[in-house]
């Protein structure tokens, strides 16, 4: 069935393959039967192999047995689930915080109960998958501004009319291109024009501000975002996503979200888990300062061998290839020389802009980092990456 569809994919370039991991995430993985720097994981401090992590879930597996059982609202509300959001609202400094089974359940929940029929929402064109998707069941008028492009946002906020509410919603760290979103003046317009503003920090909790609680933090916006959501299967080596917001808010959602109503509440151990992994963030911030520093070491050395790489602040770092076909070839050379970072091509980012998308861990070493630039900078004289002019 659907090999012709399948076929069509593959002529564009677009047919997927899944790549097998037989060995803890990384820095260096088995990746089908061979060794290989992991350069592509979120796994951004090294906590999901950590020892703590493990032992946590264990416990939590004794004590409590495995599965939750049920939804949330009937029996599958366990202590740990309480203690959690308890946590994450302490590590937030909100009054609240609802914990939600994935950061796709969490966009797909939320964003409907933002935001109805009535209503607007504001959305970047780069948001991530779940956040359009949410947008969609919504269906609520959604009007999608430029990549980062305030001034288009305003234009489309002075614009609406309508009677309903106003919500902004962004990407904290852009997934596939590592940039940020201009939060002090997006929560500007927000102000002036009267909307609420939801963050999704996927790919900056743990990661940003001074003590890891996300994008938010770094910009200092604490008091001003009401919406802030994140995941816990990114830096912080579990799994799961969570809302912080106030006591309303969270009451609301727990009333309202639909993935959060009819979806059974994830086992004990992965909340023992995160619970773990958000103590690391607090007790080690020597983690964040080693990611920055193999950042500092990855994109310094690409651009000594003459890799182009858009300038991006995070440890997401895109190395842009162009055509879909081309990414994939160069994935492939990637990996035969030990390094697995893929290529990202449509419907993941525009058509033209495939990539490799490589990200670096507070786990890799210096050598794994040397190793990845050298492979880097062989590629690109083969040919497959744009050459920077100063090389
Ligand atoms: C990964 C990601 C999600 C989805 O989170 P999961 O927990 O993996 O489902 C949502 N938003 C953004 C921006 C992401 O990068």
């Amino acid at each position: 069935m659907f090999e012709n569809e399948c076929e069509e994919l593959g002529r564009q370039g677009l047919l997927r393959m899944l790549r097998r991991i037989d060995s803890s995430q990384g820095p260096s993985v088995i990746l089908e039967g061979r060794e290989v720097v992991l350069l592509c994981s979120n796994n951004y401090l090294g906590l999901a192999e950590h020892p703590r992590l493990r032992q946590a879930a264990q416990d939590a597996i004794e004590r409590y047995g495995f599965g939750s059982g049920a939804s949330r609202l009937i029996s599958g509300t366990m202590s740990l689930h309480e203690e959690l959001e308890a946590r994450i609202a302490r590590f937030k400094g909100t009054e609240a915080a609802i914990h939600f089974n994935s950061g796709y359940a969490a966009n797909t929940g939320v964003i409907p109960s933002l935001a109805g029929e009535r209503d607007a929402l504001f959305s970047d064109s780069l948001n991530h998958a779940s956040i359009i998707d949410g947008c969609r069941l919504s269906k609520a008028r959604t009007f999608v501004y430029r990549h980062n492009d305030m001034s288009h946002l305003e234009d489309l906020l002075r614009v609406w009319n309508g009677q309903g509410r106003r919500a902004i919603v962004t990407d904290g760290v852009f997934s596939m291109d590592g940039d940020l979103a201009p939060l002090p003046e997006l929560v500007s317009l927000a102000e002036k024009y009267n909307a609420l503003v939801m963050v999704d920090d996927a790919h900056g909790t743990g990661v940003y501000g001074l003590r890891g609680r996300g994008t938010v933090e770094h910009f200092g916006l604490q008091e001003r975002i009401p919406v802030q959501m994140g995941t816990l299967g990114k830096a912080l080596g579990s799994f799961g996503a969570y809302v912080a917001g106030d006591h309303g808010l969270i009451r609301y959602l727990l009333n309202s979200a639909r993935s959060y109503m009819f979806s059974t509440s994830l086992p004990p151990a992965v909340c023992a888990a995160s619970m773990a992994a958000i103590e690391l963030v607090d007790t080690e911030p020597w983690r964040r300062e080693r990611l920055w520093q193999v950042r500092e070491r990855f994109v310094t050395g690409l651009a000594r061998r003459g890799v182009a790489v858009p300038g991006s602040p995070s440890p997401i770092i895109p190395v842009p290839v162009g055509d879909a076909d081309k990414a994939v070839a160069a994935a492939d050379r990637l990996f035969q020389e030990g390094i697995f970072a893929p290529a990202i091509r449509p419907p993941t980012v525009p058509p033209g802009t495939s990539r490799i998308r490589a990200t670096v861990m507070a786990s890799h070493n210096d050598s794994q980092i040397d190793q990845a630039i050298d492979v880097f900078g062989k590629l690109a004289d083969e040919g497959f990456f744009r050459k920077a002019r100063h090389g």
